[in-house]
């Protein structure tokens, strides 16, 4: 006999945890299946073990999708300021890093300490190392056979993430449900995810891995100014992973390597006051020392300032501002936070996340194709849809 509940939700992460909570909260039965031994693992690991769990500034401009208007009712009807309000009932201390991040002062594990005693207040049933053997529906109602069982509802929630880390759980089990009730999943690929170069900036660069440096990095029309790091295959750091999700291969990728500076002004500057300086030690100022003999060695010629010519000084300019990089590709979903594309949100209504092709069905979180960037604003679309989607059912 199948084991009866008001919505079944798949996946035990962000946006599963916190829909099964505002359902639970509603009087609803609800049962959380997770393949994992646990849930919320990529809570646990976010944010460098603190969880960046929400951004103060999130805006609908802050997220990637087919449709830029999909993602607005759910975060409009569901605030940072409303998860705030959650961290504090449960007197977790935070702090804000930087540009609205806001971390667990202590560790991620309190968050979800805390999605757990919310869902046991709302009396919601969690079953861990629950595989799901088959999907299926009729007579309007969903059936799960699992290997703890075989459970029946009228709403299946779809919440399995994307596939970046499959280590932690990651399938593609959500996009495999969407097409086998008739929806269309928008190519995936890995976001938020170092880049890799290849031929002569990765032999150029390849032994100054761990080196950081602020640069504004840019790509189809888009730009984040941050820090980037060399690595022993390319680039990464916070920059270039903003950059990620908007880089397709091919696509033409530049650094200003002196973010907020006119690069032309500052050359002329140096080469008045510091005329007899080399340009290696005035770079180097600026930029990390080995980095800055590096582009001496390869990409300028090194001599005292005051022997530059101005045509000189403004080709150097342009390339210190506007530095072209051949990146061969990503790190891949290995490394990746996130997966942007997803299922289509044509198909899906913004207020509810419920399907328009099956009634009853819902897709949240990550699986669906809305993708904030790095900062706290993935959590904050989990928390959102989660929310519309428990408020619904
Ligand atoms: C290393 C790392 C650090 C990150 N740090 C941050 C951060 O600090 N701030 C931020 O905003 N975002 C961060 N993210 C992104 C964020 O973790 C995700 O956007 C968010 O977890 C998505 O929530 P979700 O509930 O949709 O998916 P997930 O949290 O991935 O949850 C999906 C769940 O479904 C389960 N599942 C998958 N397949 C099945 C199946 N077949 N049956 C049953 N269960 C299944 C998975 O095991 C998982 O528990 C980070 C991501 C990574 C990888």
């Amino acid at each position: 006999m199948a084991e009866s509940f008001d919505a079944l939700v798949i996946g035990g992460g962000a946006a599963g945890l916190m829909c099964a909570i505002a359902a639970g909260r509603r009087g609803k039965r609800v049962l959380v299946v997770e393949h994992a031994n646990r849930v919320g693992k990529k809570i646990l690991m976010s944010g460098g073990g603190r969880c960046n769990f929400t951004n103060t500034g999130a805006t609908p401009a802050n997220y990637l999708s087919a449709n830029p208007h999909y993602c607005k009712s759910a975060l409009a009807r569901y605030t940072p300021a409303d998860f705030i309000a959650m961290v504090e009932r449960h007197r977790i201390a935070y702090h804000e890093k930087e540009l609205g991040q806001l971390f667990c002062d202590d560790s991620s594990k309190q968050i979800v300490r805390m999605l757990l005693d919310e869902c046991a207040d709302a009396g919601v049933r969690i079953e861990t190392s629950c595989a799901i053997e088959r999907v299926r529906h009729g007579d309007a109602t969903f059936h799960l056979d699992t290997a703890r069982g075989s459970f029946t509802a009228s709403a299946l929630v779809v919440a399995c993430g994307g596939l970046s880390i499959p280590s932690m759980g990651a399938s593609g089990f959500g996009y495999e449900l969407a097409r086998q009730f008739g929806h269309s999943v928008l190519p995936t690929r890995a976001g938020l995810v170092p880049l890799t170069l290849s031929g002569k900036h990765q032999e150029r660069l390849a032994d100054l891995a761990g080196v950081a440096l602020p640069v504004e990095a840019r790509c189809n029309g888009s730009a984040f100014r941050n820090f980037m790091l060399v690595t022993h295959r390319g680039i990464s750091g916070p920059a270039i992973l903003q950059i990620s999700s908007y880089w397709n291969p091919g696509d033409d990728l530049r650094l200003d390597l002196l973010p907020g500076d006119d690069a032309y002004a500052w050359l002329q500057t140096q080469r008045t006051e510091r005329a007899a300086t080399e340009l290696r030690n005035v770079l180097a100022e600026r930029i990390p020392k080995r980095f800055a003999q590096r582009l001496c060695e390869h990409w300028f010629s090194s001599k005292p300032m005051r022997q530059y010519r101005d045509a000189e000084l403004r080709e150097m300019a342009a390339l210190l501002a506007d530095w072209p990089l051949v990146a061969s590709g990503t790190e891949g979903y290995r490394t990746a936070e996130v997966t942007l594309g997803g299922v289509d949100t044509d198909e899906l209504s913004s207020s509810t996340m419920q399907s328009k092709r099956v009634p009853g069905l819902y897709f949240i979180g990550e699986v669906v194709d809305v993708t904030g960037w790095l900062g706290g604003y993935n959590f904050q679309w989990a928390w959102a849809s989660g929310h519309a989607c428990g408020n619904a059912l």
